[in-house]
């Protein structure tokens, strides 16, 4: 189906941050963008100065920072000064327990406002924070804590019972474990995250901090192996500023909600650091999904710039079908609502024309991945909505189609590559590197990060086309990542956690589409010989991979195959198997084992 560009006639009610896209793509430069930040003297760069003593220094203390809605609906604020005196005394805490600069502290922990405690209390104390998703089960959060040399985590009594307490004594880099709200005295080997903050002095004086000092680490995953530490550093800050104010055009007296969890890269970028940075107040739901609550928080906090992701919208869009008694949205006063953006997976373009018809306000698709630390490609609030495309790249974003090999990844030959200037070919999305945000390494892995580059471009992964115009167009992933309610999953990790259960011999995983949540983890799984499949056997699967893995990473579907396909090199060949699972053409079969 064709769908009409939408033009923005009406005037919107605030003047957007970039209102001419060529001029400013053409005129902008980083340096300039890092002017619009303090600093430290003598050249030194701290997100979390930025993101709070900053706005303590110039007199918005008394601003609110956060308003967090408890899961029973009741609303309760902390101010920019609050943040500032809980960061800093989070700061003295890992500090007194002889954490320090590069020093890697984990957090494992839903929404609330204890996450933001922590994680930029250690940027103040310049050591490292690594988010953690909390709905990984406990093989994920292992892995990550043992990969990424996890010395401190931040958790509840809950979580940490439930996912890292029999792991413990595997992970001896791990050498505290703080507890939010109760139940530290129970939990051998843990302290108390409260006790400690209320015996931590509130004042702390950030050291100097380079912009070059690693400051996050995040972590994502390929086709193959073990997951990838995304190392970022500090400098990270002057894009994410740069690009929350073109992509998601806040302004400082806006009430700002991101619906991302903050164990991923946008619940960290733009659902903490962008928004503080800019002084705006964040809306900080720690209840879970309910489309109810949802339209609830958006007129209640009187919320006028929202960061969303589709799987959401998708849900939101079942929970309110357009016509008929239940017009559900019209039953709230949305009238604050100025901005909506989307990230995290291709935006059907129903999606952005339901939010047209449905909020009075399109939806902004917008681009960007771990590696990247911020938004590349987007629509802008001041610009024509082609629906279907991700937009264009921010001002300081030099991308590129490039011409792609028999693999399927944009080919290199003598080091060379090939930009694809034809409008509509499809090719490698590519990205010029140079801008404040971009990764530093994988950590411990200089192979893979090498490899993430060719003749001066970073390779993104995914395939896209550029029409005349330069709008950007999603086709999909150049591997076999999958893409499940936002979140990536490495298909690798899912099938050797199926492989440590005594009846599988070989697995392979693959997406299958779903309407609502883009891809669903289906696993493909060859028995042990004497081994039955049986309704049981599968459902035993299912439920080991859950305990394992979580209900995020874990297949929801399991097919018994004896007959996986592999390549000659014995690798299990997902390409086909999804090819097989939706009717495709298998395409190049040259590699699969027994062909001639
Ligand atoms: P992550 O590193 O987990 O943030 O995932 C990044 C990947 O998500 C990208 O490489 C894309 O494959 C996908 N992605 C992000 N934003 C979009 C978008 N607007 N449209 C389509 N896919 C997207």
């Amino acid at each position: 189906m064709a769908w009409e560009t939408i033009h923005k006639h009406v005037a919107p009610r605030v003047r957007p941050n970039l209102t001419d896209y060529d001029r400013t793509w053409a005129e902008f430069t980083w340096s300039r963008a890092r002017a619009a930040l303090e600093g430290q003297p003598g050249g030194g760069l701290n997100i979390a100065h930025e993101a709070v003593d900053r706005h303590v220094g110039s007199g918005r203390g008394g601003k609110v920072a956060l308003r967090c809605v408890s899961p029973d609906g009741t609303a309760g604020s902390v101010t920019y000064a609050e943040l500032a005196g809980r960061t800093s005394r989070f700061a003295h805490v890992l500090r007194s327990l002889g954490v320090g600069r590069g020093d890697r502290v984990f957090t494992l922990l839903g929404r609330c406002p204890e996450l933001y405690t922590a994680v930029l209390g250690t940027l103040k104390n310049t050591s490292v924070l690594c988010p953690l998703f909390s709905a990984f089960g406990p093989d994920p959060v292992e892995q990550r804590l043992r990969l990424g040399d996890g010395r401190v985590l931040v958790t509840t009594a809950a979580l940490y019972r439930r996912k890292v307490a029999e792991r413990r004594t595997s992970l001896a880099g791990l050498e505290h474990v703080l507890i939010v709200g109760p139940g530290a005295e129970d939990l051998p080997g843990t302290l108390s995250f409260d006790q400690l903050m209320a015996a931590a002095p509130e004042r702390f004086t950030i050291p100097p901090t380079s912009p070059e000092d690693m400051a996050l680490l995040h972590f994502t995953s390929g086709t193959t192996g073990a997951p990838k530490g995304a190392v970022h550093v500090h400098e990270a800050v002057v894009a994410h500023h740069a690009t929350a104010a073109y992509a998601l055009d806040l302004h400082p007296e806006d009430v700002y909600w991101c619906t991302a969890d903050p164990g991923w890269v946008t619940g960290m970028s733009y659902g903490v650091i962008a928004p503080l940075v800019h002084g705006v107040t964040v809306v900080v739901d720690e209840g879970e999904y309910d489309a109810r609550r949802w339209y609830r928080i958006l007129a209640e906090q009187r919320v006028s710039v929202w960061y969303t992701a589709p799987t959401a919208l998708r849900m939101l869009m079942r929970a309110t079908p357009r016509q008929g008694p239940h017009d559900l949205p019209a039953s709230y006063d949305l009238s604050r609502l100025r901005f909506i953006a989307s990230v995290g997976e291709p935006l059907n373009p129903e999606a952005v024309v339901w939010g047209q018809e449905v909020l009075g306000l399109p939806v902004h698709d917008n681009w960007w991945q771990t590696e990247t630390g911020c938004i590349m490609i987007a629509n802008f609030a001041a610009c024509e909505i082609r629906p279907g495309s991700m937009g264009r790249p921010l001002p300081g974003v030099e991308a590129a189609v490039l011409s792609c090999g028999g693999d399927g990844r944009a080919r290199v030959t003598d080091g060379r590559v090939t930009v694809e200037d034809r409008p509509g070919a499809e090719g490698e999305l590519a990205l010029r590197p140079g801008w404040p945000s971009m990764f530093r390494a994988y950590l411990h892995d200089k192979e893979r990060y090498e490899a993430a580059f060719a003749d001066g471009w970073y390779l993104t992964g995914d395939l896209v086309s550029r029409d005349a115009d330069g709008w950007f167009w999603f086709v999909g992933r150049a591997d076999d990542v999958i893409k499940s309610a936002g979140h990536l999953i490495g298909p690798f990790e899912v099938e050797s956690a199926l492989m440590e259960h005594p009846a599988v011999a070989e697995a392979g995983v693959i997406g299958r589409p779903d309407p609502v949540a883009g891809n669903i983890v289906k696993a493909f799984v060859s028995l042990r010989p004497d081994v039955q499949a049986t309704p049981a056997l599968e459902r035993d699967l299912l439920g080991f991979a859950r305990r394992r893995l979580g209900p995020a990473v874990a297949p929801r579907e399991i097919a018994f195959d004896q007959n996986l396909p592999r390549t000659r090199s014995g690798k299990v060949m997902r390409r086909l198997l999804r090819a097989r699972e939706l009717g495709l053409p298998t395409g190049d079969l040259s590699t699969l084992e027994g062909s001639a």
